[in-house]
Order: C-alpha cells, then sequence, then structure tokens
C-alpha cells in the first residue's frame, strides 16, 4: 500500500509532533519538510546562495543541532519565499512521500502543491497565543532570556509571510480535515489525528 498523508499548519500548531505520532502508529515513513528549508536557511546564513544550496542540500545538513533556533526560522520563510529554491525541493519531497509503505509530510503547501493528490489532508491550527506559549517553553529551555512577547511577534511576522507569499501560501487544500489544537493534550490532538487517518484508510479500502 502508498498511503499519503499531508500535514499542514502554521508555526507550532503541533503538527510535526502529530505527523510524529501518525507515522509511528500506522507504521509510515515521516518528513518534517520545514527542516529543508530550514537547512537551506542555516547554510545561507553561513554566506552561501540559496538557490545553489537548495540544489544540491545533502542529508548531513538536515541533521545540523542549530536548525530550530529563532533565527533560522526567520530565515528559512525568507528564503521558501523565492520560486527556484521551492522548484529545487520539490523532487526530493514527491519521491519520499511515494516511498513504499505509506508517507506523512507536515509543512505548509503539502495538501496544495506537493501532494495534491494525497489519501488524507489534516490542516492543523491553534490560537496565536496557545502557539507562542508551545514554542516560548520549548525554546527557553535553551534560552533562558528570551522572552513571550518577542515569540509571539516573531510568529505571527512567519505565518504572515508564509500567508502572503506569491507561491505555495499557507493555506488549507480544499478537501484538509481541519484540526484545532489550541484545546488539547498532545495525546488528545494525536489521538483525533489518527481516526482522521483511519476513517481515510477505511474509505480507501471501500472504494478499492
Ligand atoms: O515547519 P517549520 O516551522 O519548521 O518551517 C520553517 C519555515 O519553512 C516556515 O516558516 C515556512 O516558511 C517554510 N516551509 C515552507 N513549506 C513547507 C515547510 C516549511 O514554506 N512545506
Amino acid at each position: 500500500m502508498n498511503f499519503i498523508v499531508a500535514v499542514d499548519g502554521p508555526a507550532a500548531s503541533g503538527k510535526g509532533t502529530i505527523s510524529r505520532a501518525i507515522a509511528a502508529r500506522f507504521g509510515f515513513t515521516h518528513l518534517d519538510t520545514g527542516l529543508l528549508y530550514r537547512a537551506v536557511a542555516r547554510r545561507v546564513i553561513d554566506g552561501e546562495d540559496p538557490v545553489v544550496v537548495a540544489r544540491t542540500l545533502r542529508s548531513r545538513d538536515l541533521e545540523r543541532s542549530d536548525l530550530r533556533s529563532v533565527q533560522v526560522s526567520r530565515k528559512a520563510s525568507h528564503v521558501a519565499a523565492d520560486r527556484r529554491v521551492r522548484n529545487a525541493l520539490v523532487g526530493f519531497q514527491r519521491d519520499f512521500a511515494h516511498s513504499r509503505g505509506g508517507a506523512v509530510l507536515d509543512g505548509r503547501d503539502i495538501g496544495t502543491v506537493i501532494c495534491p493528490d494525497a489519501d488524507c489532508k489534516i490542516f492543523v491550527f491553534a490560537s496565536d497565543e496557545v502557539r507562542a506559549e508551545r514554542r516560548y517553553l520549548e525554546l527557553s529551555q535553551r534560552d533562558p532570556s528570551i522572552d513571550l512577547e518577542r515569540v509571539l511577534r516573531d510568529i505571527r511576522d512567519r505565518d504572515a509571510r508564509d500567508r502572503g507569499r506569491a507561491i505555495a501560501p499557507l493555506r488549507p487544500a480544499e478537501n484538509a480535515v481541519p484540526l484545532d489544537t489550541s484545546q488539547l493534550t498532545i495525546e488528545e490532538a494525536s489521538a483525533c489525528a489518527a481516526s482522521i487517518v483511519d476513517k481515510a484508510i477505511r474509505g480507501d479500502a471501500r472504494t478499492a
């Protein structure tokens, strides 16, 4: 079976955690596509050209431990607005999606651009305040000087860039199932997502 799950949503909505839970539950492989843009951004900060980096991205670039910083997040949403960067990363994502046994990809444009024919699409979201609080808890473990207001501002700026760009903007695919995680624990959100995938698999089996 080749079953593709597309999970899209804004920063810190919980889509990464949910995608990992789906992959574990159904035995699918998982690709965090944000990591590709973060890895490009990291090398751009180091002085390289974004398009050249996107065309020559190596698996060891994705393994760097410094891809989650505020600086890299911000730069990632800038490089992600470049059509040539996005085009260079499409092939890898589509090949991954078609790996045998099923795949979950999470990002911003999986259900709309990368895998418009995905078998199951979920759009994960949460209020700005809840998302900022989550990101703050994560970042403050590494940098105690970080403040919540700044995290909220950064998240809103990044969302605005991701939603407003001309190419592959962040938006739910027409047939995506919305999942609001604002009031849900990780376990509850993962269980909701698993039930959405489960229904899609059973629906698929019925029409096969
Ligand atoms: O998901 P994450 O927050 O790690 O993504 C970092 C940035 O990469 C996003 O703000 C967005 O600009 C970009 N991105 C994208 N398309 C994707 C995944 C991430 O444009 N599919």
